[in-house]
Formats: C-alpha cells, structure tokens, sequence
C-alpha cells in the first residue's frame, strides 16, 4: 500500500452516513509490517513533509491547520511530536487549548482559536481546539453556564448553531487559503485504560495523571455520541475530518503523515519563480562578490538554492 493514500481509508467523506463504530480503534489497515518497519516508513514521510513544509514557506500563499481531537491519552502529543518532527521549527505553531481563561470567557467562544490561526506559508497544530465547544462544554452545563452568554441567545438548538458556525468558520478560512485537516484519534476504552495505568505505575509519567480524567471517561458514550455527530456536522471536502485508530501509536502516526503528505501534495507547492529580470540581477551580484573573494573560494558553492529559499 503507498503510504500517501493510507490515510483516505479513514477520510469521512459521507458524513450523513458516518458511524463512529465502523472504525475499530485497533485497526491497522492489515499493514503487518514491524515496528522498525513503520519507523522507516514513518521517516520517509517526515522528509517529504519537510520539503512540502520548506514550499510551503517560501511561497507564502497556503496555510495549513492541522486539529486534533481525542480523548485523553490516545496520544495526541505524542502523534504531533513525530510527525512534526522532521519540519523547520520556524514554519510551524503548536497551540494546546486548555480550559478557557476569565479573559477568554469574556469573547465568543472563537475567539481565542481565531488569533492562534496560522499565517500564510506556516503549518498551525491546535492540540484541542474550538471543537471542545461541542464536546466538553455539551457533557457539562456548568462549563457552558461560565461562558455568560445572554440566556435568550441559550436555547434547545445552541449545539446545531456551534456546528452551523464552525461550517461557516471553517469555509472562510478555506477560501482564503487555509488547508484545514481534522484528525480525531479513535482509541479504544480498554487502551485508554492500560495507558492510564501507564501513568500511574510508571514515575516519569506519574504528571501527566489527573484525576479528572476519570470523570470524563465515566462519560464515554456520551462523548462518543457528541464526537459522531460532530463529524457528521462538520466534516466537508474543504475540511475533513479523518478518523484514525488510535491503539497503536505507530499506526496512528502513519495515518496521520500520510493524510499530510497526501493534502500538501495537493496543493501543487512550488518555490516561487524568479523572472529574467530578476535572474539578470542575480547574476550581477553574483559577479560582483565573486569579485571580492580570494581566489581558492571563486567557484561558490553549488546546488545550495534550497538552503537560501528557506531562509528567504
Ligand atoms: P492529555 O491527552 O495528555 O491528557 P490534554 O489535551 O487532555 O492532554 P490537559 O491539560 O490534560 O491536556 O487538559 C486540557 C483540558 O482542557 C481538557 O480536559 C479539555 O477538555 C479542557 N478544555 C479545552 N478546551 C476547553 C473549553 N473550550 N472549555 C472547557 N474546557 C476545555
Ligand atoms: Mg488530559
């Protein structure tokens, strides 16, 4: 299978006839290829990601928002850490969304996701992001309560008008030139379990326990029923939501690299062209720092145009 296309089997391109229980948390697309294998495979992805990223950057036209959904522990960190790990650290932006601040309350509930959007020629990660609108803040009324709207603007529908206004915040921002990629990481009730577990034998990871957490997962199918609606609302060709199993972390990275790949690659990046006027010009520089070198260095290096595009 090329990797490049791996991603499309978990692509909700029907979302009327999307069901969360079609994805098997512990799928691996029948890849039975061993770890190192993945690493490798996972390694020739970052590097074409890396380039499309150094494109991306030098042509300063698209942006990239990658989001990333789950609950807790199927490894959201962990999926941006290695994906992202080949990419030049100036052309990226991670943002985690905590719970809001008194400041944050004080603005409609877009409005700390909106300023953190990537600018043109960057790739954005929201780790959580204005989804939790839909997810968290449905499974707890009190959350909503805090974000002190006008009662009469908090009707039976207030969950149908967030999805109406995500569409619409979404579409904007597609067209004006933001790839947007939604993954949500689909782990399994048993593996989020043995990784809570993890948490609490091992020290090292004694931190990232929170009792919290278990009230949320006491919450599961709520929020399992509150995730399938939400990407039946809101996955569109311009903003898809991809589904990815999540009990094994080396195929949820996969996946995820592979629906990067595959969207940069759609957009047909190329370093910016320099006309003959320009290129006349640069030959004239050339010529003239030629001039000022000593002799043993005169022929300047060669096949370095990628470095300088990068630095831009
Ligand atoms: P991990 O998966 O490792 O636990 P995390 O993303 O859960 O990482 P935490 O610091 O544990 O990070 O938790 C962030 C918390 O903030 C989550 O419980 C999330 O539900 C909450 N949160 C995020 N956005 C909102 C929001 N808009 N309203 C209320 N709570 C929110
Ligand atoms: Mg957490």
């Amino acid at each position: 299978m090329k990797i490049e296309t791996l991603a499309r089997r978990y692509r909700v391109d029907n979302p009327d006839r999307f069901r969360l229980s079609d994805i098997d948390p512990g799928d691996s697309a029948g890849l039975a290829i061993d770890k190192d294998e993945a690493r490798e495979m996972l390694k020739d992805s970052i590097r074409k990601l890396a380039d499309f990223q150094d494109m991306l950057y030098a042509q300063d036209r698209w942006a990239v928002l990658a989001i990333f959904q789950a609950m807790d522990a199927a490894g959201k960190d962990s999926a941006v850490e290695h994906v992202m790990s080949g990419v030049n650290p100036q052309g990226c932006q991670v943002y985690s969304f905590k719970t809001p601040t008194s400041q944050e309350l004080d603005h409609d509930f877009m409005w700390r996701t909106t300023v953190a959007m990537p600018e043109r020629g960057r790739i954005g990660i929201f780790n959580r992001s204005y989804y939790e609108e839909v997810l968290v803040v449905r499974a707890h009324p009190d959350i909503l309560a805090k974000q002190k709207l006008p009662p009469k603007l908090v009707g039976k529908d207030i969950w149908k008008e967030r999805f109406e206004d995500i569409r619409a915040f979404e579409k904007y921002h597609a067209r004006n030139g933001t790839l947007i990629l939604k993954f949500f990481l689909h782990v399994s009730k048993d593996e989020q379990a043995a990784r809570f577990l993890e948490r609490i034998d091992d020290p090292a990871k004694n931190w990232k326990f929170n009792l919290g957490d278990l009230s949320e997962r006491k919450r599961w199918d709520d929020y399992m029923r509150y995730y399938e609606e939400t990407i039946r609302e809101t996955s569109r060709p311009h903003a898809p939501w991809f589904v990815v199993p999540a009990d094994k972390k080396w195929f949820t990275r996969l996946v995820v690299a592979s629906a990067l790949v595959e969207a940069l690659e759609s957009l047909d990046l190329h370093y910016p062209r320099v006309d003959d006027a320009t290129r006349a010009e640069l030959q004239e520089a050339r010529v003239m720092l030629v001039a000022e070198l000593p002799e043993k260095k005169k022929n300047g290096k060669k096949g370095d145009n990628k470095d300088n595009a990068r630095r831009g």
